[in-house]
């Protein structure tokens, strides 16, 4: 049976709300994205031409790995290393009807071969050693080729004696591979420790988001570790502590900004500036 309420929605003409009379906003797909900080409709091209920067607000949206070369690295400069490392899915892992494997044969055959990507690159004419975590990749989350690539970059920069730069964004540990994945975070540590012995120069990026056993290993451990605005940064996700300790967090909790005032990292650099200021630390460091 049509209810009385119904029978008036129904004479409504297509395209019309039924309860405002408003012409919907019908926008073509792909063309408009929404800005989640300032909610302002943008148009994505302008967003994209201005380092995927909100224009009204310098909301830093997220980026992946190889739009994050193209940004910091001289153009044409980066040359990968251990694209062609692989996970071995140590306990044939699956979950929710999806598997481990399979999920890694679609990012690849997508182009995309692991969470990290790294390479010698230029930045503003230095040479330097460039991993960059790609978050667009089963969340950025560290396994055993993440860990084994970055300490393939750390190992060439200390036998080039070249400075590393190493842009962070990541959920943190790859739950798929279990305690291998954790084993990534003494790994990754002890080569950046190796690293530190041949005076080499740590700088550690850390964008939108950087948590879990990333911050809780190589990320936090940087000669000089800079945010990008606004960037959530911790261990645990601020839900889950709420949910733990059941205590309301301080406004701004886990993000660059609180960070800083509490002296965890050492500044925030806004996406435009990141290249010259990385090649200015990179002097100033006589590196
Ligand atoms: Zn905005």
């Amino acid at each position: 049976m049509v209810n009385k309420q119904t029978k008036t929605m129904a004479k409504v003409k297509p395209g019309w709300d039924g309860f405002s009379l408003k012409p919907k906003r019908e926008m073509p797909e792909g063309l408009w994205i929404a800005c989640p900080s300032c909610q302002n409709m943008l148009y994505k091209k302008s967003v994209e031409e201005n380092l995927d920067i909100c224009p009204e607000c310098s909301h830093h949206f997220r980026i992946d790995g190889r739009k994050r070369i193209r940004q910091l690295a001289d153009d044409g400069s980066f040359e990968e290393m251990g694209a062609e490392l692989v996970s071995s899915d140590p306990l044939g892992f699956s979950a929710a009807g999806k598997n481990y494997a399979e999920r890694i044969r679609s990012f690849s055959e997508k182009g995309q071969n692991e969470a990290i990507l790294v390479g010698k690159a230029f930045i503003r004419g230095r040479g330097v050693m460039l991993s960059v975590m790609d978050f667009s990749f089963l969340g950025g989350s560290m396994g055993m080729v993440v860990g084994e690539k970055f300490c393939l970059a750390v190992e060439k920069a200390i036998e080039e004696s070249l400075p590393l730069v190493v842009v962070s964004a990541s959920g943190g540990a790859r739950m798929h591979e279990g305690v291998v994945s954790l084993g990534q975070m003494a790994k990754t540590s002890a080569a950046l420790a190796r690293f530190d012995e041949s005076r080499g120069l740590f700088i550690s990026v850390l964008t939108d988001p950087t948590t879990g056993g990333v911050t809780a290993s190589f990320a936090m451990l940087g000669d000089i570790i800079i945010a990008e605005p606004r960037a959530l940064i911790g261990f645990a996700g601020p839900r889950t502590i709420y949910e733990t300790i059941k205590i309301e967090l301080p406004e701004g909790f886990q993000r660059s900004e609180f960070l800083l005032e509490h002296g965890f990292i050492d500044m925030i650099v806004h996406r435009r500036d990141l290249r010259s200021e990385i090649g200015r630390l990179i002097d100033y460091c006589g590196k």
